[in-house]
């Protein structure tokens, strides 16, 4: 099994984050929330025929480490009072660098045994422009603490198309980033979400975000950099060290089932995608409510591995992928794609099927071929 934990608190709201967020974690708020949240474990899993071992839990948020160690406890007892963990379980918690609510080495005697770091520039700056509460040198500070506490396996987030941000601003970032103690880097573009306040202060002129070729420029140097740096990148925006890719996200690229928890949480299993109550209240209200269901037609099930597969940079399986879809993929999608393999945007290498690294800025538009 695979499992999402969504754990909406955070000390505030960045201005271009649209996840899901609650301000004021206190011990009420979280108390209501984690019985919340249990009820719906329980619900769910008590149901299921057959628990699986459970491979990955990805505790995400929000700021998940705003919860105490012995909260984040309690929650992987009853996940594992339904199925056991698999020996090599990887238990990923989010953090921010400002700081955890208990110590480092309590959240790793938990289990929890991979950390994902918001760090996302070390510009005092840029941090600034994007409203982030930490500072590079608490970046440093906290990397330390938790490679101290035991954390082997820690991945941190940049951002790149910040704005004012320029080629030079991100090569020092990068440059400082790799003299961390880390094995992963999920790198992202930043996008404007509609309704929040990056997008406001936008749309008045009053921040503007750097010119599309320069991000192109920028997300490229920093694979080519990174790659230098022992950082492969293993899809399209994020790279690691041999032996630390995500294997929680890899699932989702090799479209599998997955259970999500929590509010907003999306999970897919048994062929339905599925998505919680949007807001906390709603949300405590009634856990176990789906506010979507959707059915995957078996043809919308290939689009999808189609789709995330080819995300990875080792791209998607023919012959796993014919077995498992019961599609001709000859016949119904060499047409298609034939001008993209032509000018070298797709490649078919030893029956793997890969996008070029230079279609990833084009990408939406090869994808869209796969789509009925
Ligand atoms: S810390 Fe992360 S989840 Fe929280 S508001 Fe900022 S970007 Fe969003």
């Amino acid at each position: 099994m695979f499992i999402y934990i969504h754990l909406p608190f955070c000390l505030s709201h960045c201005i271009y984050c649209d996840f899901y967020v609650e301000l004021k974690a206190t011990e009420d708020r979280r108390q209501a929330y984690l019985n919340a949240l249990k009820q719906e474990i329980a619900h769910y899993l008590g149901q299921a025929t057959h628990c699986s071992p459970i491979r990955t839990i990805y505790l995400g948020g929000g700021t998940p480490a705003l919860f105490p160690a012995e909260e984040i406890a309690s929650l992987l007892s009853l996940l594992q009072s339904f199925a056991p963990f698999a020996p090599d379980a990887e238990i990923t918690l989010e953090a921010n660098p400002e700081g955890m609510a208990s110590l480092p080495s309590d959240y790793r005697q938990t289990g929890v045994n991979r950390l994902s770091i918001g760090v996302q520039s070390l510009q005092p700056n840029e941090l600034k422009r994007l409203s982030r509460v930490h500072s590079r040198d608490q970046v440093f500070r906290f990397l330390d603490q938790v490679r101290t506490a035991g954390f082997q396996n820690i991945s941190i987030d940049l951002m790149y198309g910040i704005p004012e941000q320029t080629m030079e601003t991100w090569q020092d970032t990068l440059s400082q980033a790799v003299q961390l103690p880390i094995e992963h880097i999920s790198m992202y573009g930043l996008k404007v979400e509609e309704d929040t306040a990056l997008d406001t202060l936008i749309r008045q002129g009053r921040m503007a975000l750097p010119m599309d070729e320069d991000t192109v420029d920028m997300y490229e140097f920093a694979v080519n950099y990174l790659a230098q740096q022992g950082f492969q990148l293993y899809e399209i925006s994020n790279l690691s060290k041999p032996g630390f890719e995500s294997r929680h996200n890899l699932n989702y690229w090799d479209n599998n089932e997955f259970w999500g928890f929590g509010v907003s949480a999306h999970g897919y299993i048994n062929q339905v995608r599925y998505e919680n109550a949007r807001n906390l209240q709603h949300y405590q209200t009634n856990p176990i409510l789906r506010v979507e269901n959707h059915f995957c037609t078996p043809q919308e099930q290939l689009e999808n591995a189609l789709i995330f597969g080819l995300r990875k940079r080792a791209g998607v399986s023919i012959v796993e992928l014919e077995r498992r879809y019961s599609v001709d993929f000859e016949k119904q999608y060499l047409p298609r794609i034939q001008r993209y393999l032509d000018t070298g945007y797709l490649h078919l290498e030893d029956g793997f099927l890969k996008l070029d690294p230079k279609a990833i800025p084009v990408s939406n538009d090869i994808l869209s071929a796969f789509m009925d």
